[in-house]
């Protein structure tokens, strides 16, 4: 990149450091924010800063909030005895749209696997077991993806946490094989979660 003086080229490539940015798309962006309002690129610039120093995990269920208890956490009004395990927050979203979940979240962020040898202490589940022994639950619904990674991760769960005694289910195949939580449309996640099956 030698036709670009040195700061236009660090702009492109610490963009292109990001996922789904390749070069020409890290080009684009990077002549578009040259282009841009001084004030705008500082709103944007400050956004990313203040998201990522204050942002952090939910101190019960994992999921990303800028509190220290999330604000479904903390609702007395949803039910607490219920735990549905989703992978990530953009997957916990997708459940919030559809507005009829008025359980509790636990988020994993990520899934069991082998092949990237990521096993199962670098996803959050011993924060979801110390939930169990610590809480009043009733059903763990395991709403992890219906990939290779998504389907051992479940699996996994299921073996942790059926010896307690708590009611495991798993939502149902509506769900598309190898299919995003996050992707799918607000109908078919509705029916997967009301045809969870037990596991
Ligand atoms: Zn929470």
């Amino acid at each position: 990149m030698d036709y670009y003086s040195k700061e236009i080229s660090k702009l492109i490539e610490s963009l292109s450091s990001l996922p789904g940015i390749g070069p020409k798309s890290a080009q684009r962006l990077a002549f578009h924010i040259l282009n841009m309002p001084k004030e705008d690129v500082k709103y944007i610039a400050d956004s990313l800063v203040s998201a990522r120093d204050n942002v952090h995990y939910c101190k019960v269920c994992c999921t990303l909030t800028d509190q220290d208890i999330c604000p479904i956490c903390s609702n007395p009004k949803r039910n607490h005895k219920q735990i549905m395990v989703v992978e990530d927050t953009r997957d916990l979203a997708a459940y919030e749209k559809t507005g009829k979940y008025d359980g509790t979240y636990h988020v994993l962020h990520g899934a069991i696997s082998p092949m990237q040898g990521i096993g199962p202490s670098e996803i959050r589940l011993k924060e979801l077991m110390v939930r169990l022994q610590s809480e009043d639950v009733e059903e763990v619904i395991i709403a992890t993806n219906s990939s290779l990674e998504g389907e051992t991760t479940a699996m996994y769960i299921s073996k942790m946490v059926k010896p307690s005694g708590i009611k495991v289910t798993r939502i149902a195949s509506g769900v598309p094989v190898g299919g995003d939580i996050e992707n799918i449309d607000e109908v078919t996640l509705l029916r997967a979660f009301e045809g969870r099956v037990d596991l």
